[in-house]
């Protein structure tokens, strides 16, 4: 069989789990959309059995959950789309983000037996969703008096907060509080740079996305978030080695051409597996547990590394392309990206899961 796996070490995962409950300082959604950002949104949810809620993007995404026998709370960050969905929303007790006034107007006239939890985004300064901050008390007002909610969450996210020295988190949360005072309500406003960067923003309920997975949301060393650990680890095997002269070209292109003798691996990976075809020449690869580097262009099914300072690698040596010997944020960083987009788009290499 292709050696091509992602290796999913759900005990990293709790741990992680565990590290943004703390930072939250009250309870914290493992945000698990869009598959768990790669790792399988189903198994992980499983594995953090004592979560306190979930946060998927949407219905579909919440109801695969939920088939799966997942009983915790799950909110929907992205809402619902059409009106239809509130029964089912309702059915399958999932909570909802209520991010524009149409959506107040139609809780207000859906017709529902059990109480909607909503949680209603407030646009501080993204300007993506979220109501304006000067419509937030009346809706929230709406809201309660619809006769059909329960609970409201206040909430809003934060454009910037992985800049740590951007004054923009701070200006942002000023808006919120703004926005939301005198309403008692429980607020949501952490994302996973916020949890590990920002202890100042005070929060009942942290969402936690990226550092489930033990990446770190910062481009610079940061202490806590040295405290993750990688959760992924994708890995393969050499297929393949050649011996090559000096000023010989290697894969599609000739991108990199031999300086010195050369060995070079061909490892069983490529961007069909979701190995980034932008990683340029130099990116780290450990073989054997020793780091060397990528040489030549990423090819759909096969990469090629340099083993010429490796004398001991060969066919069936083991390579980890990012895990906890390579970053993902590392590879993400030199090919012009960032560790979510690399965890999105791992496929067809299979998932394989330990602890
Ligand atoms: C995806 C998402 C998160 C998680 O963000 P991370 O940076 O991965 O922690 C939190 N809140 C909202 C609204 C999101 O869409």
């Amino acid at each position: 069989m292709r050696p091509a796996q992602a290796l999913i070490d759900l005990a990293a995962l709790r741990h992680n789990y565990q590290l943004a409950r703390e930072l939250s300082g009250g309870r914290a959604l493992a945000v698990i959309k869009a598959n768990a950002y790669g790792h399988g949104a189903v198994v992980c949810a499983e594995a953090l059995s004592d979560a306190d809620g979930f946060a998927v993007a949407c219905i579909e995404e919440a109801l695969e959950l939920r088939a799966a026998g997942i009983r915790q709370p799950i909110l929907l960050l992205e809402g619902f789309f059409t009106a239809d969905e509130l029964p089912l929303i309702e059915q399958h007790q999932l909570s909802t983000v209520v991010h524009s006034d149409w959506q107040v107007q139609a809780i207000e006239q859906a017709s529902l037996s059990t109480p909607l939890q909503v949680w209603l985004k407030i646009d501080s300064g993204m300007h993506r969703v979220g109501v304006a901050p000067i419509e937030a008390a009346g809706l929230y007002q709406r809201l309660l008096a619809s006769g059909r909610v329960g609970k409201v969450v206040l909430m809003t996210h934060f454009a910037r907060a992985d800049e740590l020295d951007c004054p923009r988190t701070v200006e942002q949360h000023k808006v919120f509080l703004n926005a939301v005072a005198g309403l008692k309500a429980e607020v949501s406003l952490a994302n996973s740079p916020s949890l590990l960067g920002w202890p100042q923003v005070r929060n009942d309920w942290g969402r936690a996305g990226i550092m489930l997975y033990g990446a770190t949301p910062f481009s610079a060393p940061h202490a806590v978030a040295e405290r993750l650990k990688p959760v992924m680890r994708l890995q393969s095997k050499i297929i393949a080695v050649r011996e090559l002269p000096v000023g010989e070209p290697v894969g599609y292109a000739g991108r990199f051409v031999t300086a010195r003798k050369t060995r070079v691996g061909v490892v069983a990976m490529g961007y069909a597996d979701g190995y980034p075809r932008h990683a340029p020449d130099g990116t780290p690869v450990a073989v054997d547990g020793q780091r060397t580097r990528l040489i030549g262009r990423v090819s759909m099914d096969m990469l090629t590394v340099d083993l010429t300072d490796l004398p001991s690698a060969g066919v069936g040596s083991a390579v980890e392309l990012w895990g906890t010997q390579v970053l993902a944020s590392e590879v993400a960083s030199l090919a012009d990206s960032i560790p979510y987009q690399l965890f999105c788009n791992v496929r067809r290499a299979p998932l394989v899961y330990q602890n």
